[in-house]
């Protein structure tokens, strides 16, 4: 089938309209019909090859929402007309330890993501890649296609399948509840998933943020506080003062400051992936026997967990629908922090791409 597409044809350019033939479908796979995909910072590094191994024409988004168009014979869980989700990871080895305990992203032979990955399932299509959310379908193998809600705004469902993920995993490795003192730093799309979590599971939450216009929000997402990371009395009186700081800054910034607030064994966790190494002097770590937390999305199973979680508890992302046309706009902005606090594409904008 022919779908209609933006894509990105190298680092620099804006994305364009494109269109792309999606694979026959094998016995397990779920056709999808993609109503809203968010947009993530991770396209944007991405399709600017700022982690490299970037590969063009790069169709991004791994936050999709749709309804299926068709199944497999063999596909069990999901038939036309259901509502279905897919996120960052389309394909693992299903054998290896870690996909075997559940923890996809870590799969020891890689997993196959949404997009710029390398399609195991159809290597003779599209060079071989895959092609993500910011498209009118997608065909994915059913063990990677989550259930949706039906009772929740889909364009607010369409982020927790990568923000939510994300930010939701960690804190529930931490057992964050309540009780505990948690920072977020950087009020965007994972930032303020990060809020509403951990205020949902209990804690005292402080945004730390570099822009003073989104304290407002910031409380009315759930933070009891608001700090202003460029502020040298605000840092020094929270100094020593948290159990956790959840890390979602996309640009190198000062680490040794933030584990500065941390508590003796406070858990710095580490979300975002700035382009360049930063700079982690051992005394901010063994001062406080502090440690940091790297985390990746989260395995299908706990995905589906987060999504029934924030299903039961009436929890979505705050977004701002947009057309397709207006993402170069949209990837600017973000760029600025001005991003209000998650752009979500309406897909059907694509039939007049
Ligand atoms: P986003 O919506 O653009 O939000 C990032 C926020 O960080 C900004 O809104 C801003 O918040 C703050 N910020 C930006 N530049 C900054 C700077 N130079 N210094 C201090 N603060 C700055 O991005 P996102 O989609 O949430 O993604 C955040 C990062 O997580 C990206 O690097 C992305 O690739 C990564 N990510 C990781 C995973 C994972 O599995 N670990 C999954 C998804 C995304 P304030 O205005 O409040 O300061
Ligand atoms: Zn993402």
């Amino acid at each position: 089938m022919t779908v209609q597409a933006y894509a990105a044809f190298n680092a620099s350019d804006p994305l364009a309209p494109f269109h792309f033939e999606t694979r026959e479908l094998a016995p397990n796979d779920v056709q999808i019909e993609i109503l809203y995909c968010g947009v993530c910072h991770s396209d944007l590094h991405s399709v600017r090859n700022e982690w490299g191994g970037a590969h063009y024409p790069l169709v991004p988004g791994h936050e999709i929402v749709g309804r299926v168009s068709a199944v497999g014979d063999k596909v069990t869980t999901f038939k036309a007309g259901d509502l279905a989700g897919v996120g960052c990871m389309v394909d693992s080895c299903g054998a290896c330890h870690n996909c075997d305990a559940d923890l996809e992203q870590f799969c020891a032979h890689g997993f196959t993501g949404t997009y710029n990955g390398r399609d195991k399932r159809a290597p003779e299509l599209n060079d071989g890649y895959t092609f993500g959310g910011y498209a009118q379908q997608i065909v994915v193998d059913e063990s990677f296609v989550l259930r949706v809600s039906d009772q929740l705004p889909l364009e607010g469902v369409a982020p927790l399948l990568c923000a939510g993920i994300t930010t939701y995993s960690p804190l529930r490795h931490l057992g964050v509840s309540k009780g505990h003192k948690v920072g977020v730093v950087g009020l965007g799309g994972l930032g303020h998933m990060a809020v509403k979590l951990a205020a949902a599971f209990g804690a005292e939450v402080t945004m730390i943020s570099t822009s003073p216009s989104k304290e407002a929000d910031a409380r009315k997402l759930g933070a009891q506080h608001f700090a202003l990371s460029n502020d040298a009395d605000t840092m020094q009186r929270l100094q020593g003062h948290f159990d956790v700081i959840v890390d979602t800054v996309s640009a190198p910034h000062d680490m040794a400051a933030l584990l500065g607030l941390l508590a003796t064994d406070g858990t710095l966790v580490t979300l975002g992936v700035p382009p360049e190494p930063m700079q982690i002097p051992a005394g901010s770590l063994i001062f406080g026997r502090k440690r940091i937390l790297g985390s990746l999305i989260g395995g299908i199973r706990e995905t589906q967990e987060m999504l029934d979680f924030c299903a039961e508890h009436k929890i979505t992302a705050d977004v701002e629908v947009i057309p397709i046309d207006q993402i170069n706009t949209a990837y600017a902005r973000m760029l600025k922090g001005d991003v209000h606090y998650r752009f979500v594409i309406d897909n059907a904008s694509l039939a007049k791409a």
